[in-house]
């Protein structure tokens, strides 16, 4: 089969290879789409701590189950699947304390920019499902960032009314924090981002103000239009200590400070202890998902509650992957679907 390999960071390779074969517990799956990610994007251009390639890449993705291995139970050839990139033990401490997000032995599966690919039992245990009807290959694969954002979106713990603002807001990640915490109540959604073609599908999707951060001041804005406090929650979907320090200044008092976007290895900001403590910041870092988002990201995109279509700015196929991420890397494009 035809698939994309990850040589080192800035080399990709699109190349025959084996197909996988499947044992006991796993589902092969026929890829019809796979997204570009803000991970991918990163990896190809820095590196990964989870990643040691030369390896498969990719890991959003949908598509028909070719092969049932012996023993699943629930799947058959043919069906429309969509599949999260990784499972939990379920045992070890960090699960037993309910953070499944943070599980010491989670199985991760990448390769999904290929003609197929194979889910590991774990996974096929608890994060597969059937695609929901009305929901496009493409549409599905949202299902893991989705998942993340909605641990993201619980970690903000949103109550009615409150002002929200986004930095990096107009990437996927920051457009599926906007369309959540719309649902969740937020009275002022305020997005924040450098490009403008994403800051009008910001608008698009219901943002009640977009800065454009070269051109405003988006600290000073988001103070005026709360009044001169800051916004109650503020999240961050950038991965960039400077927004990270952006995120921090543009806060209330007592107000909560998701940080969602990972920023490169190695990286710190300074904090202002006065701020900390007399205007008692809550600060949360977010990582990954559990099964528990992974199954309300699928009700969510199944119900239409979260629209994935405006996410997906085009397709391109399996040998252009490279490009896609390079569209995305400068800005271009939200996401890509690859069709394989
Ligand atoms: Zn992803
Ligand atoms: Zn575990």
């Amino acid at each position: 089969m035809k698939a994309v390999r990850y040589l080192e960071p800035g080399k990709l390779s699109y190349q025959e290879v084996d197909a996988p074969t499947i044992g006991p517990g796993e589902l092969l799956v026929r890829v019809r789409a796979a997204l570009t990610c803000g991970t991918d994007v990163k990896t190809f251009r820095r590196g990964h701590h989870l990643m040691k390639p030369p390896m498969a890449f990719g890991h959003e993705f949908a598509g028909e189950v070719s092969q049932v291995g012996e023993g699943v139970g629930g799947f058959a050839e043919g069906m429309s699947v969509v599949a999260a990139n990784s499972a939990p033990c379920n045992c070890c401490f960090y699960c037993e304390r309910d953070k499944r997000n943070l599980c010491e032995n989670i199985v991760f599966n990448w390769g999904a920019f290929a003609e197929y690919i194979k889910v590991p039992a774990p996974i096929v245990q608890q994060n597969v499902y059937q695609i929901p009807e009305g929901l496009s290959y493409e549409e599905a694969a949202l299902l893991e960032p989705l998942a993340c954002v909605v641990l993201g979106n619980q970690a903000a713990g949103i109550s009615l009314g409150d002002s929200v603002a986004i930095a990096g807001g107009g990437g996927p990640i920051g457009l599926m924090h906007l369309q959540l915490a719309m649902n969740s109540g937020a009275g002022q959604v305020m997005v924040i981002d450098l490009k403008e073609h994403r800051l009008e599908v910001a608008r698009s999707l219901g943002a009640t103000r977009v800065i454009h951060a070269t051109r405003e001041d988006p600290v000073a804005v988001v103070k005026e239009l709360t009044a001169g406090r800051g916004a109650d929650v503020v999240i961050e979907t950038a991965g960039v200590p400077d927004v990270w320090k952006m995120a921090l200044a543009m806060v209330r008092k007592g107000g909560t400070v998701v940080m969602f976007g990972g920023c490169p290895a190695g990286t710190q900001i300074p904090l202002d202890t006065g701020r900390m403590h007399y205007d008692e910041l809550t600060i949360k870092g977010v990582f990954h998902h559990t099964p528990r988002t992974v199954e309300k990201a699928l009700e969510l995109l199944g119900t239409g509650v979260i629209k994935a279509e405006p996410l997906i700015s085009g397709r391109l196929p399996l040998k252009d992957v490279q490009g896609a991420l390079e569209m995305m890397m400068r800005g271009e494009v939200i996401k890509m679907a690859i069709i394989p």
